[in-house]
Parts: C-alpha cells; structure tokens; sequence
C-alpha cells in the first residue's frame, strides 16, 4: 500500500518537474503563474492537473480547445512515479516506513531530490541539447552538502570530480569542443560528487554502453545520422541513476560475464 503513495508522490513531483523544464526554457520565474493551455489560454483547472491520469482520460487532448499536449508531460509523470517507487524500494526493501532510521531517511529524501535533478537535467537534455548550468551548479552543491553530512570523505568526492569532469574536460580540449559540450564537464563533476570513488567509473563506463547500445538502435533503424547531435547528457544520467541505485549488482554482474564463459 505505502508503495502505491511513493508513487503517486513520484507522479505529483513529475507533473511540478514539467513545469519545471518548461519554465527553465521560458526562462520564467517557476514559482509564480498558474497553469493554463499553451495553445487556447484556457485556465487549467485541478480536474485538468491530475498527473497521469488526466493525460489518460483526455487521450492527451486539452479539454478546451483539443489540442494535442506532447507525450513528454504524462511519460516524466511516469518515469518519476517509477524512479521514486525504485529509490524508496532501494532504501526500504522491508517496505516498513515506520521503522526508518534517521539516516535512511535522510538518503531516501537526498536520492530523490537527487533523481528529480537528474530527470530534469535529461529531459532538458533530450529535448533542447543542453545541460544548464543554473540546473546542474545548484545539484553539485547540494549533493557535496548531503556527502558531506552523510560522512563520505571529500577527498574520496574530490578524487570522483576529477576523474568525471576530468574525463570530459580531456575530450572537449582535444576535440575542441565538438564532441561534447561544456555542459558535460559541469556533469561529470555532479556524477564524481554523487556516486564517489569508484562508482563514477562504473556510471562513466555505463553510460558509453548504453550510449552506443541506443546509438546502433538508432543509426540501424535510419532515426538518426552519424553527423547527428547526441543528447550525451542523457546516457549520463540515466547511467548515474542507475549506479546510484544498483552500482554493485551492475559490477558484479559484468565480473560474472568473464567467469562465466
Ligand atoms: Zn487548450
């Protein structure tokens, strides 16, 4: 049952990240404003704000002009309700809220606060080719804090910082920044402070994986182009969430491949 409020908690946070992504492009103050269509102006009411499931049960169309919304509001819905549901499964495989230390807590509310930056910085990403700095800086500083107040040795951050935002530094300066962006460094940074020594090895080497997994996908079905920009950002984060989470099985279960056969 508690896992059915993580999620709906998830979708509530997803529908204020949209909000989040779009004003970060309009470069709109996001605290202020009410909702209204993009395309009528019609005010949007709470009946028309119900995450998920207005989407549904309006077959993606506003109820006041019928125009189409993008597929991008109820799909960051869903993928923060399931993010959400995994990072609280993660941290509370017993599902017992009530017996939650305090340090548990203290990692499930900076993992999903982390988790929502992570999102937004991919869908950003994904949509617009850009890792904002007013995004990403914030996040840095945020998750040193926590690490910090968590006991994780900032020698052990500093060392992981270096060697993500090192790692793309490198490629930029040589590449003259047509490979990757400046964007990619300030990330590299991010990933080395959140996942620390030696999982930003594992995010990096992850996120090249799946990178060129979803890039053969992509160049084979005639979608994209080799001359094609890539999104980066996004095998980033995604590879960081991923390691965050489940960094060890990851590690393990590429060990296994070469003992295996
Ligand atoms: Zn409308």
């Amino acid at each position: 049952m508690i896992v059915v409020f993580i999620f709906i908690l998830g979708l509530l946070v997803g529908s204020f990240l949209n909000v989040v992504i779009y004003r970060l492009h309009r470069q709109e103050d996001f605290v202020k404003g009410s909702s209204k269509c993009l395309f009528c102006g019609h005010k949007l009411h709470a009946k028309d704000l119900v995450p998920l499931f207005s989407y549904l049960y309006l077959n993606g169309k506003c109820r006041y002009c019928k125009h189409r919304f993008s597929k991008q509001y109820p799909l960051v819905e869903l993928a923060t309700g399931v993010v959400f549901t995994l990072v609280f499964l993660k941290i509370v495989p017993e599902l017992n809220i009530y017996f939650i230390g305090f340090t548990d807590l203290f990692i499930l509310i900076y993992w999903w606060i982390m988790s929502a930056w992570l999102i937004i910085i991919f869908v950003y990403d994904f949509k617009y080719y850009l890792i904002l700095d007013k995004v990403v800086l914030p996040a840095i500083i945020v998750a040193f804090i926590a690490s910090i107040l968590l006991g994780i040795s900032w020698l052990n951050m500093l060392l992981a910082a270096i060697i993500g935002g090192g790692f793309f530094l490198i490629q930029f300066l040589v590449s003259k920044g047509r490979w990757i962006g400046g964007g990619d460094i300030r990330l590299g940074l991010l990933m080395g402070v959140l996942l620390g020594w030696p999982d930003i090895l594992v995010a990096l080497f992850l996120a090249y994986v799946l990178g060129s997994f979803f890039g053969i996908i992509l160049l084979s079905s005639g979608k994209k182009h080799l001359s094609d920009k890539v999104a980066f950002g996004t095998f980033l984060t995604l590879a960081t969430f991923l390691t965050l989470l489940y960094g060890s099985q990851i590690v393990g279960w590429y060990w296994s491949l070469f003992i295996y056969y």
